[in-house]
């Protein structure tokens, strides 16, 4: 039997706000009728820790998800509270596996403090968890920097580039991610 890839697994990687989880889920549905699935997973980011810089390797993290990837996951993200860097970047708000299947996201940096505290006044935190999640799965789905500074799929150099935009893309991007999402959807089974 043909199992079609047709959901967006979101994986909670240790401890994340279930309202934050809720929140990239119904985006997903109400702005591109994916369907979205929340599963919990409590092995991958241990494995992940740098205990000498005390935050955990998206590489890695990356390559954990693609292990527990579900044979009918069109594609699979996962969310955690804790700092993330890769090799390249003392830190990343996330990453993502070009045109494959996995990415990662973090709420640490996306809170306004280096420690990753909630400042006071700070801009809701759940709109940037939104745009973070639609940015990196755009990655997935073949999408690269845009040069619109109010598209999701501009680069957000800090908080404030990530308030700046809107968490949708712009037509060019837009038209990219309907063919892109065509294509993974109905083609690659
Ligand atoms: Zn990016
Ligand atoms: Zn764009």
């Amino acid at each position: 039997m043909i199992i079609r890839p047709r959901i967006v697994y979101i994986v909670r990687l240790g401890e994340v706000e279930s309202s934050h989880l809720t929140v990239i889920s119904e985006s997903l549905q109400e702005h591109f009728g994916l369907e979205a699935k929340i599963i919990e997973d409590r092995t991958i980011l241990p494995s992940a820790l740098d205990a000498a810089r005390k935050q955990y390797n998206s590489n890695l993290i990356l390559k954990k998800l693609l292990d527990i990837l579900p044979a009918d996951a069109l594609k699979i993200l996962g969310v955690t509270d804790f700092d993330l860097f890769s090799p390249i970047f003392s830190y990343v708000f996330g990453e993502a596996q070009f045109g494959g299947k996995c990415a990662v996201i973090s709420t640490f940096r996306l809170r306004g403090h280096p420690d990753g505290k909630i400042l006071q006044g700070c801009p809701p935190l759940v709109s940037r968890i939104e745009k973070e999640a639609i940015h990196e799965l755009g990655h997935t789905f073949g999408l690269r920097h845009c040069a619109d500074p109010d598209c999701v799929m501009h680069y957000s150099v800090g908080v404030q580039c990530a308030d700046r935009k809107f968490a949708f893309f712009c037509p060019a991007c837009r038209e990219m991610m309907v063919w892109h999402m065509a294509t993974d959807l109905f083609l690659k089974i």
